[in-house]
């Protein structure tokens, strides 16, 4: 266990400590009692700044039975405050749930909705500037330093993604080539050419650079890259295997919402067990996502997320739909911040297939565990009658004979059926077939009529 009372809390790299090799050693490692002090000050002040700027907060937050801002006396009282859900910032578009006026604000982002309106998120000066220091130290704690050339695959726009990985590898020191999605050859040539060191871009996509690398006969593992940050959307443990393997760097796992911020609410360290949730900014439980009850840390359930210092956009216990746990032990690297383990699934990608509980996520293990399959697949849920059917198409590595895809795919079916309970038609296609992600991935297909 590392001493974390021991660390320095002064500035300068000459203060790190041998346990501590931080962006902001003085927070990331402050002890938990003064962590907490800080957070509750900062609660009441965010809580402050909703109620007295956001018509719609104050309203809902009396009718839960408080009298003012400082009725919160302590982090537990949160617990006693409503949820906000996604519907809530679309039910309010666009401007609705902000504590600041339009004119006021640096920048806006926006996420499509699957449905009608877009989330709508605001951004003052100082929002945006602590949102570029979460992410500069998150890409320190990944194994980024200033200097190194950042190539930067997350796609740029309304999506939060681009612009916030960005300004985080400005704000470390680091040049950043701001190349977006697409244009897949033209990314390998980029990433050779400029000797970058960090990519930043969906897990996903990072496989589709790795495989226009290979059909070029471009080894990436030869090139200078050395740390890939990724992100939003859910992998596994074997596809960071698979993509460390075929990139050659340190594949970490970098956590965010627009909702609460963007990306750098969370990213793993050198430790990798765990993203440390940025607890000087957000505030993070857990509860159970069909009662809401708040979990202990360590139990399984929906991450909730507050924001501690957003200006224009203040957000009170908002459900991500994540399914994860959070724990508060101390880290092997020395930071000090709760660790949220890594998110395997969200709430609504959860699938009901014949009664069972079915995660892509773990689906995509299965699959990147089989021999002689790729990591590229296509679900496909439909009703026949009154049964669901499952059909999952993957493909096979280049090199297979045509003649081994049956086997493969019975050897596929059998060990989902056998480790996730579903029974599949799978049938295995030639390399290239299933389409390619240029950002998120889209890998479900649900055919079945809606209840
Ligand atoms: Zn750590």
């Amino acid at each position: 266990m590392v001493d974390t009372a021991a660390a320095p809390h002064v500035h300068g790299i000459g203060a790190r400590g041998a346990h501590a090799d931080c962006l902001h050693p003085e927070v990331e490692t402050l002890p938990r009692e003064r962590l907490e002090a800080l957070q509750l000050e900062r609660l009441r002040r965010s809580l402050a700044n909703a109620w007295d700027h956001v018509p719609w907060q104050q309203q809902r937050l009396r009718r839960a039975g408080l009298v003012g801002p400082a009725d919160l006396k302590s982090l537990a009282d949160l617990q006693h405050l409503p949820f906000t859900v996604k519907s809530d910032l679309r039910e309010n578009y666009p401007f609705g749930l902000f504590a600041r006026p339009v004119a006021e604000l640096a920048r806006l982002h926006a996420s499509s909705g699957t449905t009608g309106k877009p989330t709508v998120v605001g951004y003052t000066a100082e929002d945006l500037s602590n949102w570029a220091d979460l992410v500069a130290r998150s890409l320190y704690g990944a194994g980024a330093r200033p200097g190194d050339v950042v190539h930067n695959a997350y796609g740029y726009g309304l999506f939060t993604g681009g612009l916030g990985a960005h300004d985080g590898a400005q704000r470390l020191g680091a040049p950043v080539v701001p190349v977006s999605g697409g244009s897949t050859e033209r990314q390998v040539t980029l990433i050779m050419d400029f000797g970058a060191r960090v990519l930043c871009s969906t897990p996903s996509y990072a496989l589709a650079i790795a495989e226009v690398a290979e059909q070029q006969g471009v080894d990436l593992r030869r090139s200078r890259l050395r740390v890939g940050l990724f992100g939003a959307e859910p992998w596994s443990a074997a596809m960071r295997d698979e993509i460390e393997a075929r990139i050659g760097l340190t594949a970490v796992d970098i956590y965010g919402l627009s909702e609460i911020m963007g990306p750098g609410v969370a990213c793993e360290c050198s430790a990798r067990s765990g993203l440390h949730g940025w607890e000087d900014h957000f505030l993070f439980e857990v509860i159970d996502p069909e009662t809401g009850a708040a979990l202990p840390d360590g139990a399984a359930g929906e991450l909730v997320i507050t924001t501690l210092t957003k200006q224009a956009l203040p957000m009170l216990r908002y459900r991500t739909r994540d399914i994860t746990r959070v724990v508060r032990t101390p880290c092997a690297c020395g930071r000090t911040h709760a660790r949220i383990l890594r998110v395997t699934g969200r709430n609504d990608d959860m699938l009901i297939v014949r009664g069972v509980n079915v995660y892509p996520s773990q689906i995509e293990a299965v699959l990147l565990g089989r021999p002689g399959i790729a990591p590229h697949y296509q679900l496909v849920l439909e009703r026949h009658g009154a049964l669901d059917s499952v059909s999952l198409e993957v493909e096979a590595q280049p090199g297979v004979p045509e003649a081994d895809y049956p086997r493969l795919a019975a050897d596929a079916a059998h060990h989902i059926k056998s480790l996730i309970g579903i029974s599949t038609q799978l049938t295995v296609r030639a390399p290239g077939e299933i389409p390619r992600s240029q950002g998120k991935a889209v890998r479900v297909r649900d055919l079945r009529p809606k209840t």
